[in-house]
């Protein structure tokens, strides 16, 4: 399946020089988004992870749904102040903006393996915050999964030594 051909690049979105991967287009698709992922799946059943956690609002469309196929549970990485019980928060730089990511305290047990799910792999900002929450509580990052990566910018690396995979390459 070509993923590639389902989602829609918006130039200078949402400002100039931001060539924006839109996944609308192929997520309103139901057939292609389930392949999207029954493929994620596919390339990580072999592996231990407990729980996946995913941050708002493209992490949990991601994330979730590949939690349960994987037939784990799902943690919802969310922007400050919208989660209703304790929280830990780290402050983050987008490719585009800032931002404050939140987890509840309660939300990982020590030792578990985490996978981290996302749409799109940037600078990778969004994801080492993500890793540094799960890590703060407690959690073992085992690895990265997403839809999109952005190959220039090299997220790659600010994200260390875990296993990290995704489908489609601009
Ligand atoms: P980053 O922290 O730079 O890796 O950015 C990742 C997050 O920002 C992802 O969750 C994407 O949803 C969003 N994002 C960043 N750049 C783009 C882009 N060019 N097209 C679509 N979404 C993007």
């Amino acid at each position: 399946m070509n993923f590639k051909s389902y989602i829609r690049v918006i130039e200078d979105f949402p400002q100039p020089g931001i060539s924006f991967k839109d996944i609308t287009t192929l997520l309103q698709d139901g057939t292609v988004y389930k392949q999207v992922i029954q493929e994620l799946a596919r390339q990580l059943r072999d592996k231990e992870i407990d729980v996946i956690a995913g941050p708002e609002a493209r992490g949990f469309v991601i994330g979730a749904p590949l939690a349960v196929e994987l037939g784990i549970g799902f943690i919802p990485i969310r922007k400050s102040g919208k989660l209703p019980g304790e929280t830990i928060e780290a402050d983050y730089a987008l490719e585009y903006g800032k931002d404050k990511l939140a987890m509840h305290k309660d939300a990982i047990k020590p030792g578990q393996k985490v996978l981290i799910a996302d749409d799109l792999l940037a600078t990778g900002g969004t994801i080492a915050t993500s890793i540094n929450l799960v890590k703060q509580l407690g959690g073992e990052v085992v690895g990265a999964a997403f839809l999109i990566e952005l190959d220039e910018l090299n997220g790659r690396e600010k994200l260390g030594n875990i296993d990290i995979i995704s489908l489609v390459q601009y």
